[in-house]
């Protein structure tokens, strides 16, 4: 008798687990291992298609909607097939029903021999993750997972080359309207450096960062959180430009930072962007947190 009703407890607090306590932080480890194992992922390539493949399946295994925004991008090199993918879950009949972004890019650098497992690795795996995550959460927002794709520049980063992906999709909701609806974007960028710090960027939306801050906060993390800050141009500016409340949730310091190196540290755009700069610890923090910062939004 003690025994059952010990059973029926478990059932009901397994049942009512939350968003952020159904996030697993070891597949998030996991999926980044899998993807920087597929090799260089820049578009066209082979591992850029195992990857959008690995993110078709682990979505619709999870119960969401795949959805495509495929287009051709004019590049310095030339035309470039640019394939954004979105994975929508929790979405009623109610045109009106609030949406919330949650993304982050899965290509990688054209450098031969960048695997970017942090940059390009980490933010697609986290997302993956939040999908297995949504499988057992309901919420009253619909959420979007999207994986941008050609954020990187083809050639030198400017105004014209780089967030391909991200400038194509915000156009396109600022055009159908729907960017109205969206309660907020959140971009997850570089945030399985083992040596997590994530900036409070300058150009983000600061009520939403003091939300993140609060999650930071009752899970213990505040020390990880906006600790300096840094003002990046990343796949939130669109957004932004969408008139969409968006915050860019990046490690802007990876590895060691000076004059010698490059500006956001010396693992970035370099060919040691490897899995021996992530940790499970870092994808644990900034997904629990984030997962936690939309439920907040949620009520
Ligand atoms: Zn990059």
């Amino acid at each position: 008798m003690r025994i059952l009703s010990g059973l029926l407890l478990l059932t009901a607090s397994l049942s009512a687990a939350t968003l952020h306590e159904n996030y697993s932080p070891a597949k998030a480890f996991a999926y980044t291992q899998q993807v920087v194992n597929f090799g260089e992922r820049m578009p066209g390539s082979a591992g850029h298609r195992k990857t959008e493949d690995l993110i078709r399946s682990v979505v619709t295994k999870a119960g969401g909607k795949i959805e495509t925004d495929y287009f051709t991008a004019s590049t310095p090199r030339g035309k470039v097939e640019v394939n954004n993918l979105i994975g929508k879950f929790n979405a009623t009949a109610d045109p009106q029903q609030k949406i919330f972004i949650l993304a982050g890019h899965y290509d990688t650098l054209f450098r031969p021999g960048f695997l970017g497992a942090n940059d390009g690795g980490s933010s697609t795996a986290i997302l993956l993750a939040f999908a297995d995550a949504l499988a057992t959460s309901k919420t009253k927002m619909q959420i979007w997972l999207v994986w941008t794709d050609l954020e990187e520049a083809v050639k030198n980063f400017d105004d014209k080359d780089g967030l391909y992906g991200s400038r194509h999709l915000a156009a396109k909701l600022a055009a159908d309207h729907t960017a109205a609806r969206v309660k907020g974007f959140f971009l997850l960028d570089m945030i399985g450096d083992k040596d997590l710090s994530v900036a409070r960027e300058t150009g983000s939306e600061r009520w939403l960062q003091d939300f993140i801050a609060q999650a930071a906060k009752q899970l213990g993390y505040s020390q990880y959180f906006f600790q300096y800050e840094a003002g990046i141009i990343d796949d939130h500016v669109p957004f932004i430009q969408a008139r969409i409340p968006s915050v860019d949730v990046v490690d802007a310091m990876y590895g060691r930072m000076g004059p010698t190196f490059d500006s956001m540290g010396e693992f970035h755009h370099a060919n040691t962007d490897t899995m021996a700069h992530v940790s499970q610890k870092s994808l644990e923090i900034v997904g629990r947190t984030i997962l936690l910062t939309v439920e907040l939004l949620d009520r």
